[in-house]
């Protein structure tokens, strides 16, 4: 800023001195203008690429392998891989091409920036992070230079801190390394592409900073196969929901700092917690944690958790409250989901709920004693019934139904298309390509009309049980899985 300053004074001094002088300084002052004019141009936003940075760097990465819960085959398979750079020697001896790209995949919240994190710092290696939306223009050439700019800021940052290696870890990377040709500004798109391929391509073992590049994607099908070619991201890294003991894990490493009452027992809350990913049980137990804390309790008890589940399950509790009418509604819709889990698979309601949250009126939140890979017929066809029983259970008791039951209509229809790719349907064996869509739509149709019949009759048989759990839930709000066990015992 300084010299910007330095110089105009400087002009204005000259050409005062050359009017006082006599000289015609018009055409100098045309040149000067059109010079500031031009300049001012290429310093706006307009052309303005030089001003941008990319790449947030963290001086030290201070996570490590051993914060990071479950996932045990994610780390072991980049640790092998991050062996390439630890031993870069060793490598060169015999002529190895160093591993320049890692792909981690998997949903969101899994602990892939984690695990990159824990991979500069195994590496001792300085670590930036971009996410691929963040090279996404409309200008031609721009993304490309951001691409550039990445791997230049990368070296520097380690010459600079005195490290041989840089960890580049690129968030959402399908953005910008999707398929070549199908983007709507395809040029820039393809352009930025082709920079990271030739960044990736000019990484050698020579080079005094290495660079790895760690991609971070829930859509690995989408990239752009040119990426996943040897020499370029030839490591894909499997970074997966964790299962009961990977839950366990994580639930323990984030209450190491939070004191828990003697009652919380982390298995069972990792058995209550299937499907969740490690930023949801991060959540679960900041949340547990905030209600201790509103209820000023000096300890976080089962209790809170249980209600931090529910809430990060399902939502912040809501201000509206349905009508009376709409309440029994609900409360029958849940009972009955409640009354067909339960006896369909006997102890796998955790609690039936009809105090709405945000993302649904009342919920039934089972527990699930194993993880499963493989599903059965008859288990596929019981969750079916638990499925449609909502509304069943509404035209038992209160001969109508209503719109409450959609999303339960979807994931029955989605069990239901399982059951007939897996070829267990009355069409057999086939391939899914070549059925007709109104075939499709007819053995779904078929399998589902088959389960409501035998579900309506099964509510129909216990009609009393079902109005008794509906009353009950009504009243309490929440009935717990031993209290819906108590009642249909009764
Ligand atoms: P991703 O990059 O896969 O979307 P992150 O690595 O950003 O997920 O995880 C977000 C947060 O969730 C982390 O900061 C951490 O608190 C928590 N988390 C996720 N996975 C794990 C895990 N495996 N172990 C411990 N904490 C985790």
């Amino acid at each position: 800023m300084k010299h910007k300053e330095i110089i105009i004074g400087a002009i204005a001094a000259i050409i005062t001195f050359l009017a006082i002088q006599g000289f015609d300084i018009m055409p100098i002052i045309f040149f000067v203008g059109l010079g500031g004019i031009l300049y001012y141009i290429s310093g706006s936003k307009l052309l303005k690429v030089k001003s941008f940075s990319i790449g947030e760097e963290k001086k030290e990465s201070s996570i490590s392998f051993n914060d990071i819960g479950g996932q045990d085959v994610a780390k072991n398979e980049l640790c092998e891989a991050l062996e390439f750079i630890r031993s870069n020697d060793k490598l060169k001896a015999l002529g190895i091409r160093p591993l320049k790209g890692i792909l981690l995949n998997g949903p969101p919240g899994t602990g892939k920036t984690l695990l990159a994190k824990a991979a500069a710092q195994y590496t001792n290696s300085v670590f930036l992070s971009a996410s691929g939306s963040e090279f996404v223009e409309m200008y031609v050439g721009v993304g490309a230079k951001r691409v550039r700019q990445l791997f230049t800021q990368a070296k520097q940052s380690a010459k600079k801190t005195n490290k041989h290696s840089a960890v580049i870890f690129i968030d959402e990377i399908e953005v910008l390394g999707g398929k070549r040709g199908q983007n709507h500004s395809h040029q820039e798109h393809d352009q930025t592409l082709n920079e990271l391929l030739v960044q990736m391509d000019g990484i050698s073992s020579d080079d005094d900073v290495k660079v790895l590049v760690l991609g971070a994607t829930n859509r690995s099908d989408m990239l752009d196969s040119a990426l996943l070619r040897p020499g370029r991201f030839d490591r894909i890294v499997k970074v997966d929901l964790p299962d009961r003991k990977g839950r366990s894990h994580i639930l323990k490493l984030h209450t190491r700092n939070k004191p828990l009452s003697e009652q919380v027992e982390i298995e069972a809350i990792a058995r209550d917690t299937f499907g969740f990913s490690g930023a949801q049980l991060e959540s679960v137990t900041n949340e547990a944690a905030i209600l201790a804390m509103r209820e000023e309790s000096q300890e976080i008890s089962p209790n809170h958790f249980k209600n931090a589940i529910e809430k990060v399950m399902m939502g912040e509790k809501l201000d509206r409250l349905p009508s009376a009418e709409e309440k029994l509604r609900i409360a029958v819709h849940e009972s009955g989901h409640a009354l067909v889990g339960e006896t369909i698979f006997p102890h796998s309601v955790a609690s039936v709920n009809i105090a709405s949250r945000s993302n649904a009126l009342g919920y039934v939140r089972s527990t699930q004693e194993d993880d499963m890979f493989l599903y059965t017929y008859d288990y596929l066809k019981g969750r079916i019934a638990v499925s449609l029983a909502g509304a069943l259970a509404e035209e038992v008791l209160l001969k109508s139904r209503s719109t409450g039951a959609s999303s339960d209509f979807k994931n029955a229809s989605d069990i239901a298309r399982h059951i007939i790719h897996g070829g267990m349907s009355e069409i057999g064996i086939i391939s899914v390509e070549d059925v007709p869509k109104n075939k499709l739509h007819d053995t779904i149709s078929s399998i589902l009309a088959e389960i409501e019949e035998n579900t309506l009759a099964m509510l129909n048989e216990n009609i009393r049980i079902l109005k008794q759990i509906s009353d009950e839930l009504l009243e309490k709000e929440t009935l717990s899985g031993d209290q819906l066990r108590a009642l249909i015992k009764k």
